[in-house]
Parts: structure tokens; C-alpha cells; sequence
């Protein structure tokens, strides 16, 4: 059975990676890849920290779920595959005292009690008064309350090249192009593919078919240095944040900045000043300039999908497409609790958008796209014409959408992917019994002992429930046991 990935980001990666295990062959269908990335301002996968630090919040339970599946993935991967470019760091977040008293930054008001994720990460400790005061002591610089944990540091351009890799060597095929409409994924392929996974992160602003015009570039600067003297993770919460990320080789990414709304991908030499005064006063080995080198300067576009609700404000989309998919299975059965359909429509004026261009407006949205799409003559028309049945699939195609991972890309990668897997087998579970895995898609997740995705699919537990049935001991065996079915 065929399936095509739209994107070749960590998001597209993780989630093609995912069906070639359940028997597909897979697809990738984008403009950029792990390979020329560097040459691509809009692919973000790159250009990121990256490492595993929740900003999911006590209520967000989705972003929970698919941050531990990817923290019990990503943390065994370290350990199962010494070459895939992850490995396991000792972290500290600190938070200062005017920040704790006067920012609104989310992250900062969450830290004033204990993150959702302290009962996940091994060795998590919240520092004691003393400790407070001999950091200070050393550093100059008093902090009003740190914690320490253990995490998943991720060299993004290396894991990428390895998820990649790891891609080609199951099979997959990747074709470079660009697409100006959805459609184009089963119009373009042959045999046509009855699964389509839309990833394209910002592109899913101006992709036809699509248009999401929740979608905004959250722009973030960083430095790469070389400075062998860091080991551990620093961070101090706020904004501008501020994060020291070692990635294992001697280098290190200094960050950062968080510019909502800000799609420029020029390097400004006053931030990166200021980005380094500031990961210098909270990291004293970066005052001496003999203790490191700068060797880049980064800027990358965070994927945001932004639309404010009771329960937080950054929503990724990773949802069935009911619009343009054909003959699924009937949506009561779907886990879609988290529809993004239920939150309130944009107002986006895309004229004064960061994204705007003036392509996007050329395609045919999906309830116009049969008027229209006599202007563009390879488009398949949505899903209430019958005439949209394809070679392979003359009763299905599937489309899900896997966007919008704002800062949170490779710390909800894996989640993302198992989600995309369960909604595939729920709504189109025919095409699983003609791989050759009879059991679709529950593998990955079983074996958590959190049982997160119970709790996604049951979505109405309250957070104090789901606590309640958190084991906090977190063995080194049940990521192995993830990882290894990745
Ligand atoms: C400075 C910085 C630091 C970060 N730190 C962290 C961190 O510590 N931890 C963390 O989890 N996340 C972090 N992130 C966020 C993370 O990088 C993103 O969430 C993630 O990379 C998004 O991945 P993606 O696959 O959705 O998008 P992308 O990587 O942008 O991939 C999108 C893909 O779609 C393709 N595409 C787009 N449009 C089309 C089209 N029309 N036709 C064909 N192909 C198309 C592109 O070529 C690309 O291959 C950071 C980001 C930045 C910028």
C-alpha cells in the first residue's frame, strides 16, 4: 500500500518513518531535504536547538501525550543508536526574580509550581535554598527558584540526516518538488496514494487546499559556538529566552530569541550580542572569550499556529482532513477530541501577514476548488465529488495534516507521528489489513506506562486524574522498548 509525506522536516521524517513500519511505501513529496536545507531559510528542522524542555501545560493534555511518547522515544533512541545525533544532558532551568514577578511569559508563570513533566524525566530535582546561594556565589547572579533534570539534547542536523537516511533505507523515495496544492499529492504519484500526510510547517500558510492562515513564523536567532568546557543544558525561562545547548560534538547552540509574527531570516548582529551577554550570565564560561569560538550564526522560523482558547494558545494541527478526504469510516469513531475544527475561525488579515504572498490566493480552497479548478487542470476536486477516485484507492484517500509544531517540533515528533498512525488505522483501518503488520498502530505506545493514549483518546479526564495514574518510575527499559519499535 502506497502513502505520501508532504515534508521532509522532523515532523514528515517521524511520521513517514512511522508508516513504512506499518508496510507502506512511502513517498516524500518537498521542496527541501535534511541534505540542502542549509540553502532553505523556511525549513525550520534545521535551524532548531533542539532538545526535549515541555511547554505543554497541566491542562494541555495532547501536548502532554505527545511530548512523553517523544521524550521515552527520543531518550531511547540516545541509547540505541549512538550515531543518530541525540544524547542524554544534564539540564538546569533557572528562573530570576524579576522575571518571576513580573513576566507574563507562560513558561515562567508555569515554573511557579512544578512542572507536568517532573514525574517523567529521571533525576528531576528542585535546587534547595542552599544551593540557590552558592550558584549565586559563584556566578554573581541570584535566581529565585532552578530545578534539575535529565533530557534528550537532539544536533538537529545530524538527527535529521539520520532520520533520512534511515528513511531511504526502508525503502522510501523522495521526489523534489514543490507544491502549489494538496492535490497535487495524489494527482502527480502513481499509483496514487490513498494516504496522504500533510507536514509541511509554515507551508501550510500558503499550500493550497490548506491555507491555514492560523499559521505564523516565530522567528529565533541563535549562535553556534564551539565551547568543549559546556556539558550540561542551561536555560533560563523568559522573554527573550535564554538557553545554552551543548550537542555533544564541542559545539554549542546559544539562543535565543522568540519574535512572534516575525518572518525575517536575516542575522542581526545587536541580538546576537545580546543573546551572548545574556547565556554569559548565566553560563560564567562564556565571559572568557579563550573558552569559546563562534563558528555561525543562525535564524529559524518557528512553525506557530496560533489561535488563543481557555486551554493555551498554541495549537498544532494533526487531524484528519475531512474535506478532502474520500470514504473513511464514520467520524464517531475517529479520536479527534482535539479537532482543531471546534476552536474559533481566524480573522487573519493575510495582506499584512508574515507569510503573505501573493501565490496563495491563486488555489482553489477545498469548498471552491470545484468551481475553480477548471483554471488548474491537475486538481482533484474535494471530497463531495465522487470523481475524485484514484487507481490505487477507488473508495479511499485519507488525508491528515501533521503542522504547526511551533518551538515544540522534535520534543513532540514521535507523538506526533503515533497520533497520525491512530487516526489513519481508526478512519481507514482496511488499509492496514492489506499491509503486512496486522496490528496497525498500536505498537509504539503500549507498552507506556503512563497510558497517555488512553488518555487522548478518553480526553475527558480531568489533569489531577492523570496524574493519578502517572508512575513516576521512569525505567531505562520501557524506552528502550519504545525506541526500538520506532
Ligand atoms: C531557533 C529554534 C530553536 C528551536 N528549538 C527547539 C527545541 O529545543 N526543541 C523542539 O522540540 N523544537 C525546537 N524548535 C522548533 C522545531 O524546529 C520546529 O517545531 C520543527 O522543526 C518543525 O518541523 P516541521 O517538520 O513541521 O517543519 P519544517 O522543518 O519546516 O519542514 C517542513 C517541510 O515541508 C516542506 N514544504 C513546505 N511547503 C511545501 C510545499 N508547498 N511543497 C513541498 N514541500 C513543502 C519543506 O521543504 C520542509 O521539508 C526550534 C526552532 C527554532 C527556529
Amino acid at each position: 500500500m502506497h502513502a505520501c509525506v508532504i515534508g521532509c522536516g522532523v515532523i514528515g521524517l517521524s511520521c513517514a518513518i512511522q508508516l513504512q513500519k506499518y508496510g507502506f511505501k512511502v513517498t516524500i513529496l518537498t521542496r527541501t531535504t535534511p541534505l540542502d536545507a542549509h540553502l532553505d531559510p523556511h525549513y525550520t528542522s534545521d535551524k532548531a536547538g533542539a532538545h526535549w524542555f515541555s511547554f505543554a501545560s497541566d491542562v494541555e493534555v495532547q501536548k502532554q501525550a505527545f511530548d512523553e511518547i517523544s521524550f521515552q522515544a527520543l531518550s531511547g533512541l540516545a541509547v540505541l543508536e549512538p550515531d543518530c545525533g541525540i544524547s542524554t544532558v544534564k539540564g538546569h532551568a533557572l528562573f530570576e526574580k524579576k522575571q518571576t514577578q513580573s513576566s507574563h511569559d507562560a513558561a515562567v508563570r508555569r515554573a511557579q509550581s512544578l512542572p507536568w513533566w517532573s514525574v517523567i524525566v529521571p533525576r528531576f530535582h528542585v535546587w534547595s535554598g542552599e544551593e540557590l546561594h552558592a550558584h549565586a556565589r559563584k556566578t554573581g547572579v541570584e535566581y529565585e527558584r532552578a530545578f534539575s533534570y535529565e533530557t534528550a539534547m537532539i544536533h538537529a542536523p545530524h538527527y535529521l540526516e539520520w532520520l533520512y537516511k534511515k528513511f531511504l533505507e526502508n525503502g522510501g523515495v523522495v521526489t523534489k518538488r514543490q507544491l502549489q496544492h494538496i492535490s497535487e499529492a495524489w494527482s502527480i504519484l502513481s499509483p496514487s496514494p490513498p494516504i496522504i500526510i500533510n507536514a509541511t510547517g509554515l507551508g501550510s500558510f500558503q499550500l493550497g487546499g490548506v491555507h491555514d492562515h492560523h499559521m505564523q513564523p516565530d522567528r529565533g536567532q541563535t549562535l553556534l559556538v564551539r565551547a568543549p568546557l559546556i556539558r550540561d543544558i542551561w536555560r533560563v525561562p523568559g522573554e527573550p529566552p535564554c538557553y545554552v545547548l551543548p550537542r555533544g560534538d564541542g559545539t554549542v547552540v546559544l539562543g535565543g530569541t522568540h519574535q512572534r509574527g516575525d518572518g525575517s531570516t536575516s542575522h542581526d548582529a545587536s541580538v546576537a550580542r545580546d543573546i551572548l551577554a545574556r547565556c554569559a550570565r548565566a553560563v560564567p564560561v562564556l565571559r572568557n572569550p579563550a573558552n569559546f569560538e563562534i563558528i555561525g550564526h543562525g535564524v529559524g522560523l518557528r512553525p506557530a499556529r496560533r489561535i488563543r482558547t481557555g486551554i493555551g494558545e498554541e495549537h498544532q494541527r494533526v487531524e484528519v482532513d475531512e474535506e478532502w478526504s474520500v470514504g473513511l469510516g464514520p467520524i464517531d469513531a475517529a479520536p479527534n477530541n482535539y479537532s482543531s475544527s471546534s476552536l474559533p475561525s481566524s480573522h487573519t488579515n493575510t495582506a499584512a501577514h508574515p507569510l503573505s504572498s501573493t501565490e496563495h490566493s491563486h488555489h482553489p480552497s477545498p469548498s471552491s476548488a470545484a468551481s475553480s479548478s477548471s483554471s488548474t487542470p491537475n486538481m482533484i476536486l474535494p471530497s463531495t465529488s465522487t470523481s475524485t477516485s484514484t487507481s490505487t484507492s477507488t473508495s479511499t484517500r485519507l488525508v491528515i495534516h501533521a503542522f504547526g509544531h511551533g518551538g515544540e517540533g522534535f520534543q513532540s515528533s514521535w507523538g506526533t507521528a503515533v497520533w497520525v498512525m491512530t487516526l489513519a488505522a481508526k478512519r481507514a483501518p482496511h488499509l492496514f489489513q492489506a499491509t503486512s503488520t496486522p496490528q496497525p498502530f498500536h505498537l509504539c505506545y503500549s507498552q507506556l506506562r503512563t497510558g497517555v493514549m488512553q488518555r487522548l483518546e478518553m480526553g475527558q479526564k480531568s489533569t489531577a486524574e492523570c496524574k493519578a495514574t502517572r508512575n513516576d518510575d521512569v525505567t531505562a527499559a520501557s524506552k528502550l522498548s519504545i525506541a526500538s519499535k520506532l
